[in-house]
């Protein structure tokens, strides 16, 4: 199984080799056998989360999976192994750079001497292909701010906060997409001056960046489970609730509505449990998978009193389309450019509708997802909610 198998034709993107970093890889490119090591990083807390405890029985995780076998494997829970496990406190009072230490030396032997494993003849070469997790857990990880408050709060791009309200595209000319070098730069910035709070964001240099074959400026990643169905999903949603309620059904019609609809056998568990609509929060209080299940059906559960010509309900549309694509498990190019298009056009028809209200940073996160694909394929095979299924698991036991 380890052995690729899979044939890629043009123009398609079903796993990692079919897309333009592992194209380019100087180790992924030449040595087809080479070891594709995906860590995903998250913290977690083992006592009572309400109780005095809480932050002291944080600990941190690190797993991994190996991207050689095909995505099906790698959703199974005994496919995903643990590299590292920590007391978060330890990451305050020595850095992340420290606890990486042991893990990035391993690397680094697997990167040079390479492995002799049974069967095949050649040693085999290894590296990290990609680092996943939340967007805190990788800014934390990779040296970048942690607050999504900053000015510059993006890993991908230097665009400031204030620009998200009006830039939806990676293409214009104010979008400045980090590079190594440019990275590289900053982190000498940093060593030159050590009283610097962050330079564009960059707060330290991370370990994982003395990798021969990888750097986070390659990193393509994105956080699909909690950028769109736990942020811009249930804020949409909600937004689009709150409208229907304002001019087609009561509370109770809708929340009935919600309710009673046959969401069908496999979809039963997921129902949404009573949403909260007038809260004040930017969230309906769902968990992603039900947020997923109430996306997917908006339109039967509320199509029937909406006008063709609704715009709230365009926009929702909009955001059905882009999920799809977001969440397809295959993609072709064309798919990716017509992303593209589709996030611009949401984006505007949020502002024309919503003037006031700001989109939130993950939107902003949103307008790099067409190259993110473009350099690692389906952002799907990428997503945390396996990894905190198994993150579940441990912290259960
Ligand atoms: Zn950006």
């Amino acid at each position: 199984m380890f052995k690729p198998r899979h044939m890629p034709k043009e123009g398609v993107y079903a796993d990692l080799r079919d897309a333009a970093y592992f194209k380019k890889s100087p180790l992924f490119s030449i040595e087809k056998d080479a070891i594709q090591i995906q860590l995903f990083y998250d913290d977690f807390e083992t006592a009572n989360p309400l109780g005095s405890k809480k932050g002291i029985h944080k600990l941190g995780a690190i797993y991994f999976t190996l991207r050689n076998f095909p995505p099906i494997f790698n959703s199974s829970l005994i496919n995903i192994h643990l590299g590292a496990l920590f007391h978060a406190q330890d990451i305050k009072r020595y850095g992340f750079n420290l606890i990486l230490e042991p893990l990035v030396s391993d690397l680094k032997v697997l990167e040079t001497e390479g492995l002799k494993v049974p069967r095949l003849k050649d040693v085999i070469h290894g590296t990290i292909v990609q680092v996943t997790g939340d967007n805190l857990g990788l800014h934390g990880l990779f040296g970048f701010v942690e607050s999504f408050g900053a000015r510059y709060c993006c890993r991908f791009c230097l665009l400031e906060k204030d620009c998200f309200q009006t830039v939806f595209c990676e293409d214009d000319p104010k979008v400045v997409l980090r590079t190594i070098e440019m990275h590289k730069l900053h982190c000498q910035t940093l060593q030159t001056d050590p009283t610097l709070p962050h330079i564009y964001g960059v707060k330290r240099i991370c370990l994982l960046n003395s990798l021969q074959y990888f750097n986070t400026a390659n990193n393509f990643s994105v956080d699909i489970m909690h950028d769109i169905l736990e942020g811009v999903a249930q804020f949409e949603v909600k937004l689009v609730l709150q409208y229907i309620k304002e001019n087609f059904l009561n509370a109770e019609q809708l929340a009935g509505r919600i309710h009673a609809f046959d969401y069908g056998y496999n979809q039963q568990r997921n129902r949404p449990p009573r949403v909260k609509l007038f809260d004040g929060s930017n969230d309906l209080g769902l968990n992603a998978i039900q947020s997923w299940c109430l996306l997917r059906n908006m339109p039967l559960l509320f199509g029937d009193l909406i006008q063709s010509d609704d715009q709230h309900w365009h926009l929702l549309l909009l955001l059905l389309h882009i999920v799809n694509i977001v969440f397809s498990p295959v993609l072709t190019e064309g798919m990716t450019i017509y992303l593209k298009h589709l996030i611009i056009d949401h984006h505007q028809l949020f502002k024309q509708l919503f003037p006031a209200i700001n989109l939130l940073p993950k939107h902003h996160f949103m307008i790099h997802y067409p190259r993110n694909i473009k350099n690692i394929g389906p952002v799907l095979h990428m997503w945390c909610m396996r990894y905190e299924a198994k993150h579940n698991f441990l912290r259960s036991n």
